[in-house]
Order: C-alpha cells, then structure tokens, then sequence
C-alpha cells in the first residue's frame, strides 16, 4: 500500500512539473512570437490606413514611402511590406530594391481581401516570398478606398526561419517538440526541424481538434504527425490566426519518475521478502520448539510411566501402588465407598528359586503377572508388583465379599496354571493372599489397610499356604480377628 502511494505520488509529482514546465515555456513563445507579429502587422495596418490618402499620392515616391512605411520593417526575419492596386500591381514597396513591375494577383490573400471588406489580417503560408525565395508567411490588410471600394492591399512577410531559431533556443527534450500552426491546421514551423513536415496540414488529427477546444491548455495525446504520445500545452495567439503549442515526450517525463519508483518498489518489495522470510524462520522455530516440547513431554510421559512400571512383569510397580492407593484412598473417603486390598505372596519361592534356579523364577514371576491381568477386569482392579514375588491388588468400590471372591479366582487360577515345584512343597506353584476391606473414616489409613491384609496374608501362610485369609475389623475396637 505504501509503495503503491509512494510510486502514484512520484508520477503525480513529475507529470505537475512537467505540465509546470511546457506552461512557462510556452508562456515565453507565445509573449515571443505575439511581439514581433504584432508589430510588424501594426506597420501593415498603419501602411493600409495611409495607403488610399490622395494627398500622400500627390507626392514624390520617396517622401510617400517614408510616410507610409516605419522603421519596424527592417528588424530581422521580417520582409519588405508591399503595397498593391486592387489588381495586385506593385504600387509601393518599404524596399526600393523590390522590382518595381512585381504583381501579386496570384496571392489567394488579396482574393480573400476583394471578397470581405471586414476582414482583418489575412496570414497565409508556408509560401515562397516572391521577394526573396525563402519560407515565409505573409500578413495581410485589405485597402479600402474613401467610397468603400476595394482599393488593394498591403501584405508583409516573416522569415519561418526567424522562428525556427527562436525554437531551436529551447531546449525542450528528448521526443519533445514546438510548434507553430496556422489557425487552420497547417504547419509553420517545428523544433526539431523536418522540411517535409513544413507546410502539411493536421487539421483532421485529434491533437488540433483539441487545440480549437479552448484558447488556450493542455492535454495528453498521439502526436498527428509522428504518432508519439506527448503532453501538449497550447495557447492561441491574439490578434492573428496563428495556435503554438509546446509539447513534451510522455517517455522523457516517465523517465523522471520510473527509474525513482522502481528503486522504491524494489526497496520496499525487498524489505517485505526479508519481514517475510523472518516470519517464516519465526514460524519455523515456534514449530520446532513446539515440536521439541512435544517429543519432550513425551520422553517425560515415557519416563513416568517407566519409573512406574516393573520392568521385569511390565506390572505397576510399588511407586504406582504408593500413587494408586493413595488416590483410590481419596476417592473413597470422598464418596464413602469401600476399598479392597489383596496382598499375594508366592508360596516357597526362595526354594523355588534354588530348585529351578532365578531364570525360572523370573519366568513364573511373569507367568503371576500375566495370570493376574486375566483373571481380573482392569476396570475393577489395578495389580502391582509391591515387591520380590509380591503382589498388591486394589479393588475401588468392591465390597468384602467380592473382594473375597476375586483373590480365590486368582488363588485358583494360579492353581490352574500348573506350574511345577519341588514335589516336597506341593508339587505345584501356588500363591497365599491376604484380603483387608474398609470405607475409609476419619482415623483410617492405606498404611492401616495393607497392614490388615498382610497381616491377613501371614495368617494364610501360617495354616498352610496355597489359601486366602481375610482379617475382620469388627467395629468400634477393630481388633483383628481372622476368618478362614
Ligand atoms: P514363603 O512361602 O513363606 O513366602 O516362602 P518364601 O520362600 O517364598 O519366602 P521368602 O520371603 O523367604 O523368599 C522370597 C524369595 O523370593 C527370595 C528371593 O530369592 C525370591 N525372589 C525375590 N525377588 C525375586 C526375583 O525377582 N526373581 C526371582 N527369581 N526370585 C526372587
Ligand atoms: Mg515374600
Ligand atoms: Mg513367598
């Protein structure tokens, strides 16, 4: 947005100066060129006023003339005013060098001059003076007799070469030019010179139409006898029927600008791709954090989950069971619900171990694991690992008897898996398993309750193993008493 201001301000800026520009140029040709034709032309009217007096004619030819003709004739470019009969005869000349049988009948000025007795200055050109052989436009005034009759005419020349150089004098650019025009369309003169263009008409282009519009302005367009695009500034001249405008190369002003604005935009588009491509470093970088924080909660979540798993069982271990119990403890006592634990041990396992050796050990310790995990709905129970070939099951919301119940599911379940011991202890693999159950009170604790079902659990080993002992809290004194 702001390069686009930027670059409409800086077109903007060229095109006012340049249009600035071609008006005070313009302002001097225009001043230039009215001077010396209204000079000369006030010669010409004066020459036309005097001309038909009877009391000048009465006198000797050199007297007349100085009478008829002032001094302004000689300045340069301008040529030797004529004056003729009505039939264009040479009657008298500002140049006695003039030949005397000179006749200007073919000039079509003093056709126009016969036809319109109100007529003003006629101009005619480009044409070749009769005097002198250059390109010239003539200036001319009708005579009228005291009757009102057509009594000739005073004409005059002006070099185009005199205009010529006065344009040549400004420099006005590349693909720029200046012009003089007759009122009808026809080229007088034009910087850069081109002979061929001397003379022809632009009457039917669009940049003449444009100049008829209005006395004087300015305006863009194709130029009607180069086709190049120029900004035109134009006035009309007063008092003849002659239009000179100034116009500049719409290139040459583009080339004040462009260049500028081109720099800028690629400053500006530049500064943009670099704002951009920190932006995606930026962006990057977030991701990459993001991603980094993400894979490093994940390493921390897999951590946790192994500080709290058993490696040996892929069991909870006994820091879960710690957690476990304390938050199943919690609930509890919240919503007055009751709480089971199962504490399991392996029966002669230290034998087992010395029978079979630790490998084997490790195995049946696995095989427990597994046991546990079917025989019991994860929904209802969580199993851990508490220690060598223990194992601590806590029930949330299971009364005594179901808790009961699930630690002789896992006691036979063990039974049925059949896995060989020593014949001197049973012959088979079995587990004893301590049973406590409470809704937590007040003066309760999980310590309290695992104490209960160890104590449960030593009882079950003391009458024999390979059974499940459950220790009553009989309320208010909760003096353990045990129950087969
Ligand atoms: P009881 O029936 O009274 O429980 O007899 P027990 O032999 O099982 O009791 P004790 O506590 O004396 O022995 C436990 C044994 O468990 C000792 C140890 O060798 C074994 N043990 C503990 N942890 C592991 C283990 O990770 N792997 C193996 N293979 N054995 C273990
Ligand atoms: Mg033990
Ligand atoms: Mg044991």
């Amino acid at each position: 947005m702001l390069g686009l201001y930027l670059v409409a301000d800086m077109r903007e800026a060229a095109w006012r100066q340049a249009e600035q520009n071609s008006l005070n140029l313009l302002t001097l040709i225009e001043q230039s060129v009215a001077r010396s034709v209204e000079m000369y032309d006030l010669s010409l009217r004066s020459a036309a006023a005097a001309a038909p007096r009877a009391d000048l004619a009465a006198l000797p030819h050199q007297i007349r003339d100085s009478a008829l003709f002032d001094s302004s004739a000689k300045a340069s470019g301008l040529g030797a005013i004529l004056i003729t009969d009505a039939q264009g005869r040479l009657k008298a000349a500002s140049d006695p060098a003039v030949a005397s049988d000179l006749t200007l009948e073919t000039m079509p000025s003093l056709a126009t001059l016969r036809g319109k007795p109100g007529t003003g200055v006629v101009v005619e050109g480009p044409r070749q003076c009769l005097v002198t052989g250059r390109t010239v436009m003539t200036l001319s005034h009708r005579i009228t007799e005291p009757d009102g009759s057509f009594g000739g005419m005073v004409t005059g020349t002006i070099e185009l070469a005199y205009f010529q150089s006065l344009f040549a004098k400004l420099h006005i650019g590349q693909g720029g030019s200046i012009n003089l025009f007759h009122m009808d369309g026809t080229l007088l003169v034009r910087e850069p010179f081109v002979a061929a263009n001397v003379g022809r008409s632009i009457a039917g282009g669009a940049t003449f139409r444009r100049f008829k519009e209005s006395p004087r302005g300015t305006f863009v367009e194709r130029s009607a006898i180069d086709d190049a695009e120029r900004l035109y500034a134009y006035t009309h001249i007063a008092g003849v029927p002659l239009i000179v405008d100034v116009a500049l190369g719409t290139e040459s002003i583009r080339a004040v600008w462009l260049p500028k604005a081109v720099t800028v935009g690629a400053l500006i588009l530049g500064l943009c791709l670099a704002t951009l491509g920190l932006t995606v470093l930026l962006q990057r970088e977030v991701v990459r954090r993001a991603a980094a924080e993400a894979s490093s909660r994940a390493a921390n979540a897999e951590l946790a989950a192994l500080a709290a798993t058993d490696s040996l069982t892929g069991l909870p271990n006994r820091r879960r069971y710690d957690e476990v119990i304390g938050r199943e403890w919690r609930r509890a006592s919240r919503s007055w619900s009751p709480l089971s634990l199962l504490v399991l041990d392996t029966d002669h396992f230290k034998h087992y171990n010395d029978h079979f050796g630790h490998q084997s050990g490790d195995v049946v310790l696995k095989a427990l694991a597994r046991c546990l995990e079917e025989t019991l709905n994860p929904l209802d129970a969580i199993a851990c690992r508490i220690g060598g070939e223990e194992f601590g099951i806590v029930l949330p919301g299971a009364s005594a008897a179901e808790a009961w119940s699930a630690a002789e599911r896992i006691r036979r379940a063990v039974v049925g898996l059949q896995i060989p011991h020593a014949p001197e202890m049973g012959g088979i693999v079995t587990v004893s398993i301590g049973v406590a159950h409470v809704v937590p009170g007040a003066q309760d604790t999980p310590e309290a309750l695992f104490a209960e079902a160890d104590a449960a659990l030593y009882e079950a080993k003391r009458s024999g193993r390979n059974r499940v002992r459950m220790v009553e809290a009989p309320v208010p004194d909760r003096v353990p008493a045990l129950r087969a």
